[in-house]
């Protein structure tokens, strides 16, 4: 099917009663992924669909799915479709697509994500459902306390692929795999297509037919970005820039996009402090506060959405008026999915990078990336304020220990998101970069203290994690994070007789230790 434009939903061969919730959804004409991957997935044939959020790529697998579904039953502890998504979100918005489609249809759906209760799951589970939409570390969870029986999986769908690499997933999602009956249908979807996705598509699919929809390696036309070049590579200077430029360019919503949890938190918490309507969201947040953020932040009820890649990622927010770019992204092509969050669907959009020079490299592979040039956008007042921000602030102009701070990490690509767990607490940066103002006098440590807990919190009140049953403690992990492995958190934990030197976890003997001795050292090695 080539001509995608004269071809009508009806034509792909869906049921009346699913033509009828894709008319109530609004959608006309199917995408292009959809007029390919429909037919051919209603017959039960494998697709390797290359695609990613926004070309309509949920529906191109939830209703031919629902369709095939809709013969036939579940039964107790035996899923007939697992979904397998790299994030709670990204599970949590497939299920809102499935009860979109799925309306006029009697199919059961569960959730099998972090941060809800195993029991309630367990009684879905047990009831029998037709559609499972899992996280591979819940799941895993779940099959290995024998509350799953994998083996009655008709159709398994793999969404998203290239970042479950990204997260280190893969081996999980093998597992899975070998536990599921070899008659089965696998769509796999991804943005891309690295060599690990590709043997995992060989390995694990039978004859798919491989669709390729066009990414946007260019940005699209709509969006008017620009660049805003800053002379120090300080914390303060960078997040100074940042409200500047929000407060000068009328913003309805946008989204501002950090490269690291902490610097989320951070942005987030300084943002409030400065009186702006800004909530984070990333993967160490609870589920509640994400699900309950995002829920704002579409509702329009929250102005500002701080957010790590990870976290962002595949989420469809409709409707963005505005991105700010905390500083260029570590993977160049993250800078069109970020700024492709405006400017959808012919709606104008802007975007805006925070560049220091020690993301000026980075900044190259993004424009390099984009083939185009990328206007420079100075607020009012910017450069002169950041003259006269504290001269404590001014150390690091040659990129010193604040290298990395909004820009790039040094270990440049997909993990540097994870390694900010290693990273020195935000309330303890947060005091040295004097973003916070704190009491000067000695004597009001302890008032310090509790100022600098306030400050760098995020915005809302931090609510307390549901805490899990005794039994269920032990098992409760986040999902975001691959089983089998050591925890990023513990991997780069520094060994005991270290100090920390850096932000790049330089490490180097404290000075009244050497390594072996302990604390008997001998003195001719003092010396
Ligand atoms: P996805 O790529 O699945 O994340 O979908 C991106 C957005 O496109 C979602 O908001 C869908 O509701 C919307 N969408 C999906 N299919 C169509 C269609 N055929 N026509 C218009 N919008 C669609």
């Amino acid at each position: 099917m080539t001509d995608t434009q004269t071809v009508t939903f009806a034509d792909l061969g869906l049921a009346e009663n699913i033509l009828k919730a894709v008319t109530e959804a609004g959608y006309t004409i199917p995408t292009p992924i959809q007029a390919e991957a429909i037919p051919h997935i209603a017959m039960g044939g494998d697709v390797t669909g290359i695609a990613q959020t926004g070309t309509g790529k949920t529906a191109a697998f939830v209703l031919p799915m629902i369709q095939r579904l809709s013969t036939g039953r579940a039964r107790a502890r035996m899923p007939r479709c697992l979904i397998l998504c790299p994030t709670r979100e990204l599970a949590a918005q497939v299920a809102e697509n499935f009860e979109k489609y799925g309306k006029y249809l009697k199919l059961t759906m569960a959730l099998l994500i972090g941060g809800v209760s195993f029991k309630d799951q367990e009684t879905l589970l047990q009831r029998g459902v037709d559609v499972l939409i899992a996280t591979p570390g819940r799941l895993m969870d779940q099959f290995d306390r024998g509350k799953l029986l994998l083996m009655g999986v008709e159709t398994l769908i793999i969404d998203e692929a290239d970042r479950m690499l990204d997260m280190g997933f893969i081996p999980d999602i093998e597992k899975i795999c070998t536990k599921l009956p070899a008659s089965r249908q696998t769509l796999l979807f991804s943005a891309t297509f690295p060599a690990d996705i590709q043997r995992l598509a060989k390995t694990f699919q039978k004859d798919p037919k491989k669709i390729e929809v066009a990414r946007p390696a260019q940005t699209a036309e709509t969006i008017s970005q620009f660049v805003v070049k800053l002379p120090t590579n300080d914390g303060k200077a960078r997040r100074t820039a940042l409200r500047r430029v929000i407060e000068a360019t009328n913003v309805k919503n946008g989204i501002v996009f950090c490269n690291r949890k902490v610097e989320v938190d951070i942005v987030a918490a300084s943002l409030t402090k400065h009186g702006h309507d800004a909530a984070p969201i990333h993967g160490d947040l609870p589920q509640n506060v994400r699900s309950e953020t995002l829920q704002r932040f579409r509702d329009g009820k929250l102005k500002l959405l701080v957010a790590s890649d990870v976290a962002a990622r595949g989420l469809d927010i409709p409707d963005v008026g505005h991105v700010f770019n905390f500083g260029p992204p570590p993977k160049d092509e993250d800078y069109v999915h970020r700024i492709g969050r405006t400017g959808r669907a012919g709606r104008k959009g802007e975007s805006y990078t925070v560049v220091t020079p020690a993301d000026e490299k980075s900044w190259g592979f993004v424009l390099k990336m984009i083939k185009k040039d990328v206007p420079e956008f100075m607020p009012e007042g910017l450069l002169e304020e950041l003259e006269t921000l504290p001269p404590e602030e001014k150390r690091d102009r040659k990129g010193g220990r604040d290298r990395d701070r909004g820009g790039r990490s040094s270990a440049r690509g997909r993990n540097s998101e994870r390694s900010d767990r290693a990273e020195r607490s935000p309330r303890r940066r947060e005091r040295e970069d004097g973003d916070v103002a704190v009491a000067e006098a000695p004597a009001a440590i302890e008032a310090v203290e509790a100022v600098d807990v306030v400050e760098a919190a995020p915005a809302q009140e931090k609510p307390r994690r549901e805490r899990p049953a005794r039994n269920e403690k032990r098992r409760e992990r986040n999902d975001d994070q691959p089983r089998g492995e050591k925890r990023e958190r513990d991997r780069d934990r520094p060994q005991r007789d270290y100090k920390r030197k850096d932000d790049d976890l330089i490490l180097e003997p404290a000075p009244d230790r050497v390594v072996g001795f302990g604390k008997d050292i001998p003195a001719f090695l003092k010396r």
